[in-house]
């Protein structure tokens, strides 16, 4: 297993830091702070300001709300990746001791000044590259953006290993898992399990599905998140990235990771051990409690109104996935089986494919028969090799996306014919 907790030191594991009784400030960079994650990560710093200083904060596009962020928490530095929304960064700056920066080389820098943590809460695998750097400058990173890893797979992996840094899931599944492993051998694992809310179509038929429009797709029934990982929640592509994430995360073979359908979503993770025995982790389906977990660890977070009464809860149901109506689960689950260039190629053409629904260009069930088909193509035009650096990572990533754009365009055709 990547022990993704402890670092080790020539071969000796120490224990890592947690905050004093009388704490430090942990100092903090937040990737992605106008998103769901960062909005989320706002709210627990808010909940305790005193136990933060904040360094960076980044976001793509939408400098006034990036400044207002900044503002807020007393950012030292806030990047906008889009060039040309830097004067509106600027001048919202404008008195405020507030750096501005702009394009992905300031994100990348930003995220590389040393820290604590920071939070890598960007959508897609346009994270890959500023986490890189978050890791390679030293800093422990809470890790949201799975498709980061799911594009470099054993690569970013290596990058952590090799610069000493741990990797905290931010993931609610993970988290989850992360915690019910505690302090107890891989060895004694038999498998561990994520849970699946099902999305909003979990009870839909597959001839209502082909209607789906965006507007039902992003109406997720437990979780308010951004539109990417709703929409990968509809398709349960949300839990085939997450497959992968935990393959890599915690170095489990696939076929010791099973995916359970849980409406309710309080149970988010188990570990079934070897003895038969099951830890389970649970908790309300709100983001604020796996991040707060991950910015005070080792330690735990501070009281908070988020506790269970489990008699309000009721009643917690489990269910298999059902693979014909949602394949997209089955081709990630083939796609690792496959290697690192497939998973690499899946998550590039889900991003195609997700932003072409969005837009109203293909329909609910093409974007798992878009992810297959340039899974395919790939293979057959001899794009099936792993990459051995992030830059073949990055190559590949951009190979699959224009695989994937031609099969979006190709449908857009059809669907136009009358
Ligand atoms: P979001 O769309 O709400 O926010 C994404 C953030 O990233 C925004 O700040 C945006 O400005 C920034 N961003 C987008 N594209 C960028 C680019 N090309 N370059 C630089 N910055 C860019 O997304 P989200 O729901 O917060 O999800 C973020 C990540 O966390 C995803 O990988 C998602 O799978 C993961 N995640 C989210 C949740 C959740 O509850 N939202 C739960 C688990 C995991
Ligand atoms: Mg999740």
């Amino acid at each position: 297993m990547v022990n993704i907790s402890a670092k080790v030191d020539d071969g000796i594991e120490t224990v890592p830091e947690a905050l004093p009784e009388k704490h430090e400030r942990r100092r903090i960079s937040i990737l992605g702070a106008t998103g769901s994650i960062g909005t989320n990560t706002l709210a627990v710093i808010a909940e305790h300001p005193e136990d933060f200083e904040i360094e960076a904060v980044t976001a793509f596009g939408n400098a006034e709300s990036l400044a207002r962020v900044a503002k807020k928490l007393g950012a030292k530095i806030a990047v906008i990746s889009d060039r040309t929304s830097y004067n509106v960064l600027k001048d919202a700056l404008e008195g405020t001791g507030i750096e501005a920066a702009a394009g992905l080389a300031a994100i990348e820098e930003a995220a590389a000044r040393p820290v604590d943590v920071v939070v890598a809460g960007i959508v897609g695998a346009a994270g890959l590259s500023p986490t890189l750097a978050a890791i390679r400058a030293g800093s422990r990173v809470a890790l949201a953006n799975k498709e980061c890893l799911v594009c470099a797979g054993d690569l970013f992996v290596a990058e952590a290993r090799r610069a000493n840094v741990e990797i905290l899931p931010v993931d609610s599944e993970h988290n989850a898992i992360f915690q019910a492993l505690g302090q107890n051998r891989i060895e004694d694992v038999d498998r561990i399990i994520l849970t699946a809310s099902g999305g909003p179509f979990r009870e839909w038929t597959r001839e209502a599905m082909m209607g789906a429009s965006p507007a039902e797709a992003l109406k997720h029934p437990n979780w308010s998140m951004g539109p990417k990982i709703s929409i990968d929640s509809a398709t349960l592509m949300n839990k085939g990235l997450e497959l992968i994430e935990a393959h890599y995360l915690f170095g489990i073979d696939a076929k010791r990771i099973e995916v359970v359908i849980h409406p309710q979503s309080i149970v988010h993770g188990l570990v079934a051990y070897r003895d038969g025995t099951m830890i389970a982790t649970l908790s309300a389906p709100d983001m604020r409690m796996p991040i707060a977990h991950c910015l005070a660890w080792p330690a735990r977070g501070r009281d908070t109104n988020l506790g269970l009464d489990l008699t309000k809860v009721g009643r917690l149901t489990f269910e298999r996935p059902d693979l014909d109506r949602f394949p997209a689960l089955r081709i990630a689950r083939e796609a690792l089986a496959a290697g690192g260039w497939a998973t690499n190629v899946l998550n590039a053409a889900n991003e195609v494919a997700v932003a072409a629904f969005l837009a109203g260009t293909i329909g609910f069930p093409e974007i798992a028969r878009l992810v297959e088909e340039t899974l395919n193509e790939a293979r057959s035009t001899g794009l099936d090799k792993t990459p051995a650096t992030i830059k073949e990572v990055l190559a590949l990533d951009k190979e699959g996306r224009r695989i994937a754009g031609n099969a979006v365009q190709r449908y857009a055709t059809k669907s136009a014919r009358p």
